[in-house]
């Protein structure tokens, strides 16, 4: 039987450690600020939003809100930013992506300064990584990776092959998996025989964007499989990039969708921020 590794429980095990922290902290006089920025009111981003604010809360450190308007300009967003950046009371900056079609969001990102870069998306956070140098991680892989440790799963020696490349997941995800010294294969849209090269796989890890499309024909008999997707389906309920139901009798661990990653996102949104205070990055 397949181990349902539970997102939802780990991320509160890790918000009640932080909690902790965060308790101590302000009983020697260090608080925590976070500065969270939208753009606009897309409904996703304002759910995204709301419930990193929340978890703020939950955790004991203080969320300031910057609610702007769809028309804002780069400049006003980068003039914000720089304020921010140069407010010693902010620890962490947080934009929310996507921003509008008229901002550059790389040089918003770029902008914010690297020691409150706590979604870990500055060059300067990634190249830290790439180089093992300190510096913020990306959350979600920064996720994926206390899953797996927290769940018992040896990375050490084992093939892990990674779905997709982009910035935020994917080569952040494989840098992260090289750190604890899995042996790792990146794929992406041109990789040619998909299924055969996944199959190859101890840790599956899935972030394509295309709602179940990984079957029990890309699943390695008692592989472990992280399904990093987040999608609707036909009924309006959450589904992964993974066919769950399909692959589940052939996996020895597997992430759900809701309750695997998910909850991780925002669980170490909320560590980077104590990381912020308690180590020089
Ligand atoms: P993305 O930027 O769209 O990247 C998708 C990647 O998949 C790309 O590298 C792309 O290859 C690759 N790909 C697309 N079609 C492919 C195919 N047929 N065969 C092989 N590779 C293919 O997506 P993302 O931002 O990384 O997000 C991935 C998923 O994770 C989405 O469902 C997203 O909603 C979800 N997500 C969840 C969380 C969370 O908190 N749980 C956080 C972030 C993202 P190319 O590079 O060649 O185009």
């Amino acid at each position: 039987m397949a181990f349902i590794i539970d997102g939802k429980k780990i991320a509160a095990e890790i918000k009640d450690e932080l909690k902790q922290k965060v308790t101590k902290l302000t009983e020697d006089g260090v608080a925590i600020t976070l500065a969270v920025i939208q753009v606009g009111n897309d409904p996703a981003s304002s759910v995204y939003v709301g419930n990193k604010k929340k978890a703020c809360e939950y955790v004991g450190i203080n969320s300031l809100s910057y609610e702007l308007a769809e028309s804002t300009t780069q400049e006003e967003l980068l003039s914000l930013v720089e304020a921010l950046n140069a407010d010693a009371k902010i620890n962490g900056i947080l934009v929310q992506l996507p921003l509008p079609s008229q901002i550059d969001e790389d040089l918003v990102i770029k902008t914010i300064s690297p020691t409150k870069d706590v979604d870990g998306f500055h060059p300067q956070s990634v190249g830290a990584l790439s180089i093992g140098q300190k510096g913020f991680i990306s959350c979600t892989p920064g996720g994926v990776i206390q899953l797996l440790k927290r769940s018992g799963i040896p990375m050490e020696g084992k093939e892990c092959v990674i779905i997709g490349r982009s910035n935020i997941v994917g080569k952040p995800m494989a840098l992260l998996m090289l750190r604890e010294n899995a042996t790792v294969t990146v794929c992406h849209s041109r990789t040619k025989n998909l299924m055969e090269v996944a199959k190859r796989a101890d840790i599956l890890i899935v972030a394509i964007g295309k709602p179940l499309f990984v079957t029990k024909d890309f699943v390695k008999e008692g592989a472990v499989v992280i399904d990093v997707g987040i999608h609707r389906d036909a009924e309006n309920k959450l589904c992964g990039d993974v066919d769950y139901q399909d692959v589940l009798e052939h996996v020895s661990a597997i992430t759900p969708v809701p309750g695997g990653v998910g909850p991780m996102t925002i669980a170490m949104l909320m560590n980077n921020c104590v990381e912020a205070v308690t180590k020089s990055k």
